[in-house]
């Protein structure tokens, strides 16, 4: 069969039986059909037809050591031989289980030294949700159920999750959203900030954004505080360097608890194995899934502080949360193996050395295009945002269109990035080298 007919099959099966994460349907379905991809090799992926596609997005934030790693098959391999699963529920445990949770204390901040694990990041963010509202219960504090995160914010697509998130367009779905999140402005100076305001200035503004809701929630009211290092899904919003400090002095002043979630900034992304080391905060939970594994099998989790460990530990009672695939086994295995690779090859300092520097030239290149609005990275994180008028910053009045045209244009010419709206994305394997940065900024020129 060819090529050809061999995708229009997969096409036509998938538009019958498959439903898409965030897709239109019928969108998908009036196109020429998903791109079939069907193999990676590195800092590529392959499609059905032949074509090769350089990755500008690892995945999504995932793939962080690239695709088609022999180690990571033969570590999955090795442990589905030796013990395929078995869960960790009920007063078992196993030694990949162990070894990755002491390896995951060691990178983590030094107050963070127990691992609650999961698959996704939704759950692992549901976890977290859970965990804050019981340390407050053990601690005598019921009342203390309210939590601040952002506007824009995405923390996942389960309800808690989603209802923690703050995307408009993710919450005009009419599921029920639960109670108890409030969303406050997000740190987004190119798209927030008064005429003439510094970032310095607008990033003490947006903290203090904060602390209003405390005191407009009541302080007795309010258990933490969860924020994303680097706003990921809603653009590759980059706080200025005023934000975290001021964030983590109003959280200190207040006594809440502050998650990270790092399911994008994790494992080093920014340079460090945790954002939150770079911008020198001090959570009590990080969430963390995606390249944990770089993607090769799902794992997820929660790394918890001390402070909720100990209450935790103090409680004569069960913690009635879990899930089947807490800590499995040939997750735990890959993870290792993944993180082993990452150390091995030094992709977390190459971040900081060599890559991120690479590609903040690459997108530099951008910046007086008359389209572009403000081009912005931070590590192996990166954004061009498009405006139909540079000097007031207008947006199109089709907003999306650009970001349709592009992602065309990308399959087209072999090289994948996201659109966030009108926001272009890049957040590419860690492995890229001159020659996939050269590549990337010859198409997106085009
Ligand atoms: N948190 C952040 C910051 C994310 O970017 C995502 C997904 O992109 C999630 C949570 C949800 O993770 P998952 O899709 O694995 O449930």
């Amino acid at each position: 069969m060819s090529n050809r007919l061999q995708t229009e099959q997969i096409q036509q099966l998938d538009s019958q039986h498959h439903l898409h994460p965030f897709t239109t349907h019928q969108t998908l379905r009036a196109a020429s059909g998903p791109r079939v991809i069907v193999k990676g090799e590195g800092a590529y992926v392959f499609d059905s037809e032949g074509n090769r596609i350089l990755d500008g997005m690892a995945g999504l934030w995932t793939t962080n050591i690239g695709y088609g790693s022999k180690e990571l098959a033969q570590a999955a391999y090795d442990q589905i031989l030796e013990l395929p699963f078995y869960n960790t529920f009920f007063k078992t445990t196993h030694p990949p289980v162990v070894a990755l949770a002491r390896k995951l204390a060691e990178l983590a901040p030094a107050n963070l030294n127990q691992v609650f694990f999961g698959s996704s990041g939704s759950e692992s963010n549901d976890t977290a949700i859970r965990l804050i509202r019981h340390y407050w219960v053990l601690k005598g504090e019921p009342k203390r159920r309210i939590i601040i995160s952002r506007k824009n914010a995405y923390h996942g697509s389960t309800i808690a999750a989603g209802s923690m998130g703050g995307m408009s367009h993710v919450h005009q779905h009419s599921y029920p959203v639960y109670e108890g999140f409030r969303h406050v402005m997000d740190p987004y100076w190119y798209g927030e900030s008064f005429d003439g305001e510094t970032p310095e200035a607008f990033g003490l503004r947006a903290a203090r954004a904060i602390e209003d809701e405390i005191l407009r929630c009541g302080p007795e009211n309010v258990a933490a505080f969860a924020g994303e290092p680097v706003q990921g899904a809603g653009g590759v919003k980059i706080a200025p360097d005023t934000y975290w400090p001021e964030v983590q002095r109003i959280v200190d002043k207040y006594g809440i608890l502050l998650l990270a979630d790092e399911v994008i900034t994790g494992f080093g992304r920014l340079g460090t194995w945790f954002a939150s080391e770079y911008y020198g905060i001090r959570p009590d939970l990080i969430t963390f899934a995606k390249a944990a594994t770089s993607g090769y099998v799902p794992l997820s989790g929660v790394l918890v502080g001390d402070n909720i460990a100990d209450a935790l530990m103090a409680e004569n009672d069960d913690f009635n949360h879990g899930y089947t695939f807490s800590g499995h086994p040939v997750a735990c295995a890959v993870a290792l193996k993944n993180l082993e690779i990452m150390e091995r090859d030094r992709l977390v300092p190459r971040v900081k050395e060599t890559t991120g520097p690479a590609l903040a030239r690459m997108l530099a290149r951008f910046k007086d295009h008359p389209l572009v609005g403000e081009v912005r990275s931070v590590g192996m994180m990166g954004a061009i945002e498009l405006v139909a008028d540079k000097k007031t910053r207008r947006r199109f009045s089709d907003l999306g269109r650009v970001g349709l045209i592009c992602r065309d244009h990308f399959f087209r010419d072999g090289f994948i990035m996201r659109a966030v709206f009108d926001t272009m994305v890049c957040a590419p394997p860690l492995i890229w080298a001159d020659t996939q940065f050269e590549e990337a900024s010859a198409v997106i020129e085009r």
